[in-house]
């Protein structure tokens, strides 16, 4: 796939997969809207082309019908007409052949339709690329463009099936991460090291064996941390760690395999039986040796300020070097913002796993070719 030009979707339908998937407070407002800002750039450049626009997007989880409302996009469609000072048409109908019927029949250059996870309610269709689903998103365009970078590590109907029948290209947002996260793919700047914290290792646990073989440092924090202590035999009391023997396992071999790029900190910040953050010192010298860093993942529980010492520590440090430094992760970025660090670093990816994975395996299911 290649970045979307003019002459693709000039006069016509082009379907946008886009990632509106915002966070949300309790009453479901919108409490940081930048990845509709992100999307603007693309959505722009088609409308000024002359395309008509159909934007899908998943949102939460839909597990049961009050979801629906719970995570319905109609607040991120006004929130979009906002930004745009322009009319967003949000077309909240779910069968497929009332849906392509409205969308024909309107004029309207800018279209948002339902949250694509509802399908999720009906065996899973948008998670397990049903071909139905498919076959309805590329019914209703002639051009489909992929900008949605979080979600494109995932082999959904939105994301990945839908290519089968249309001509498909990405947008400026993953053009601007694939440019960004490529020094990352190939290294051609050593030493190379990553941070890697966070709560499960369960979750990481894949990409972590992954980038063993790509990078020179492997430096831990928060519950992954733990979970390596725990598999050297040191007692972590109550943290936050695996419990599942043959993880520990792995985690013991990875350990005997890498005994020199696994970096564990031994400067732990407990509270009762917890550890809660670290210090950063015992990774302070490779950071400040290294040419490249990625962070994913915070070493503590920054979102209390009693922990968020390791945190600010670690930033600091990668930020006062001359090393290129990557941010990937949703939280590891909202602490960035926390910390106003945000120009600071050399780029925050948008995707949590979306850039783990592409790091990790140097390629994207939605962007890869569709087998
Ligand atoms: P990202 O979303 O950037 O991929 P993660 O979700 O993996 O990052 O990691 C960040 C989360 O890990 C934070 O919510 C933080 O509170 C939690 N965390 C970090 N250290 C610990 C710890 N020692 N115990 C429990 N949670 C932790
Ligand atoms: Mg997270």
């Amino acid at each position: 796939m290649r970045l979307v030009i003019k002459e693709d979707i000039s006069k016509k339908r082009v379907l946008v997969r886009v990632d509106y998937n915002v966070p949300v407070n309790e009453n479901g407002d919108i409490i940081d809207n930048s990845r509709i800002e992100k999307s603007l750039k693309t959505i722009k450049f088609l409308l000024e082309n002359g395309a008509q626009v159909i934007l899908i997007s998943h949102f939460g989880r839909i597990k049961n019908e009050n979801d629906i409302e719970k995570y319905s996009l109609k607040k991120v469609s006004d929130e979009l007409s906002i930004l745009l000072n322009k009319k967003v048409t949000f077309i909240k109908e779910r069968d497929f052949e009332l849906a392509k019927e409205i969308v024909y029949n309107i004029n309207d250059s800018l279209i948002l339709l339902e949250n694509t996870r509802i399908y999720d309610l009906y065996d899973k269709m948008e998670s397990n690329c049903s071909e139905e689903l498919t076959k309805f998103y590329s019914e209703l365009a002639d051009v489909y463009v992929n900008d949605a970078f979080g979600a494109s590590h995932r082999r959904h109907a939105s994301t990945y099936g839908v290519r089968k029948y249309l001509p498909s290209y990405y947008g400026y947002l993953i053009d601007e991460e694939l440019n960004n996260l490529n020094c990352l793919v190939d290294i051609n700047q050593r030493p190379f090291t990553v941070f890697m914290g966070g709560a499960k290792v369960e979750d990481k646990l894949i990409i972590i064996k992954s980038l063993l073989k790509k990078c020179d440092y492997l430096c831990l924090g928060g519950g992954i941390l733990n979970s390596f202590l725990k598999a050297k035999g040191f007692d972590i009391k109550n943290s936050l760690a695996t419990k599942d023997d043959s993880i520990l396992k792995e985690l013991k071999i990875l350990l005997d395999l890498y005994p020199e790029k696994i970096l564990l900190s031994n400067e732990l910040t407990w509270e009762d039986d917890k550890i809660l953050d670290i210090n950063i010192n015992d990774y302070k010298k490779v950071m400040e040796n290294s040419k490249l860093v990625f962070i994913n993942g915070t070493p503590g529980i920054f979102e209390e300020i009693k922990y968020q010492k390791g945190t600010k520590e670690l930033f600091d440090i990668v930020t006062k070097t001359k090393a290129k430094t990557i941010i990937g992760g949703g939280d590891t970025a909202s602490a960035v913002k926390m910390f106003n660090m945000e120009g600071k670093f050399s780029f925050i990816s948008s995707g949590g796993g979306a850039s783990l994975e592409y790091v990790a395996y140097n390629k994207l299911n939605a962007l890869e070719e569709i087998c």
